[in-house]
């Protein structure tokens, strides 16, 4: 058998269940509003949530980026890798999350996959040891991976339902006398399918009670919730609470590419030396690097791109409920519009693209069966007029479809 053709026949399956990926080339940068196929649309689909990707300070930072340190280190960090950007971009996630430490990765898929695998693979001195990983049923591809990194010898993998922390608590009651090296508790801070948040104060309370890691990847959190954009920790009262934190630079803060994991110190230094990903992978960009200072110095000045972005955000979710739309209520710019059918989901999404609307929809198996939706993601680079032009267009293909 020709391996090509085994390839194209796997091709056509996923065509044939839906689970295919488009990707629609924009032709200008991302955006409040992006040139697609020559017409301008709004953009109700990017992690761009306060419109830095194109901002003109973000972009003046990178250059000076380029032009006082270069295009690229040609290096991982322990070799040569290190500039002294680096180590003050560590420093300043670490005063904006409330951590101790931080240690850059080249994306946050990498950091989640070097985290636990660097704890739970080493034996650090101990014979036989066992540890466990309680992780949320929803959790990202890249946690699940970075959980699957870890050799089965050595730890428990167990599932807990989706932000159920009282099952989780059962759980950790039922392992209380086991005699588990490490205990990590693993979940996303915002979940990117729901837009809903983790239990994070009762979680950090339970890690508390039974002497575990409390793990958190706040993706979609960080420059997004709370009141001055420091993440879920601090939206929910528990900032600087969480024992381990990962997030992204590849959103809010810049939209480029970049993650990072803040922490304690000892637990940041001992990631230096054994998470592999960071190891044995190139370090990031000075254009990233000053970009991302520069996102962050902006969230420290003021709060009005986070109240600009929750401004539009109420607003966009009670108008499109006045429209007669179901949503999953909710604090955060995610917003799922619910329709059921996968077919719909996926018409409705073609038909909003004609009508000047980019927006994605989700589906089985992404979502549960029977729960397909459109999943809009507002930004503060939205003015109103755009957020009302979408809403013109969410009511004409709402009425043809007939869903309102
Ligand atoms: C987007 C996302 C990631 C991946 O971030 P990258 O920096 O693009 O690799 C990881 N975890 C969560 C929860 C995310 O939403």
């Amino acid at each position: 058998m020709n391996y090509t053709e085994v390839l194209v026949s796997e091709i056509k399956r996923l065509q044939e269940t839906k689970t295919y990926k488009r990707e629609i080339p924009l032709l200008s940068e991302q955006g409040g509003i992006v040139r697609v196929d020559g017409r301008e649309v709004v953009m109700l689909a990017s992690n761009n949530y306060l419109g830095l990707a194109s901002h003109p300070r973000i972009k003046e930072a990178a250059i000076r980026g380029i032009k006082e340190y270069g295009y690229g280190v040609a290096s991982v960090r322990f070799i040569c890798g290190t500039q002294s950007i680096h180590k003050q971009l560590e420093e300043k996630i670490s005063e904006f999350v409330g951590a101790e430490d931080t240690i850059l990765f080249s994306s946050c898929f990498a950091a989640n996959e070097g985290f636990f695998a660097s704890l739970v693979n080493e034996s650090l001195g101990y014979e036989n040891y066992k540890d466990v990983i309680y992780s949320d049923r929803l959790n990202h591809a890249s946690i699940i991976d970075g959980i699957r990194l870890c050799r089965a010898e050595v730890v428990d993998k167990k599932l807990y339902p989706h932000g159920d922390w009282r099952t989780l608590e059962q759980m950790l009651e039922e392992d209380k006398d086991k005699d588990y090296r490490f205990r990590i508790i693993a979940t996303d801070g915002v979940f990117s399918m729901e837009g809903d948040m983790a239990p994070l104060p009762q979680l950090v309370e339970l890690a508390r009670k039974y002497n575990a890691i409390l793990f958190v990847d706040d993706s979609h959190g960080l420059g997004v919730i709370g009141k001055t954009g420091r993440g879920t920790a601090e939206e929910l009262g528990v900032f600087g609470q969480v024992e381990v934190l990962s997030g992204t630079l590849g959103k809010a803060i810049g939209g480029a590419a970049g993650g990072f994991i803040s922490g304690k110190k000892e637990m940041i230094e001992y990631l230096r030396q054994k998470s592999r990903p960071y190891t044995f992978s190139n370090s990031l960009p000075p254009a990233v690097i000053m970009a991302t200072l520069e996102a962050i110095k902006m969230l420290e000045e003021d709060t009005s791109l986070i109240d600009k972005l929750r401004e539009n955000t109420l607003y966009f979710r009670r108008e499109i409920k006045n429209l007669g739309f179901k949503i999953i209520d909710g604090i955060h710019p995610i917003v799922p519009i619910m329709l059921g059918e996968a077919s719909l989901a996926m018409d409705m999404s073609e038909e909003l693209l004609k009508e000047g609307v980019y927006i994605k929809g989700l589906w089985y198996p992404v979502v549960p069966k029977g729960e397909a939706r459109l999943r809009a993601q507002i930004s503060a680079a939205l003015s109103k007029d755009d957020i009302d032009r979408a809403l013109e267009a969410f009511k004409k293909v709402g009425k043809k479809f007939g869903v309102i």
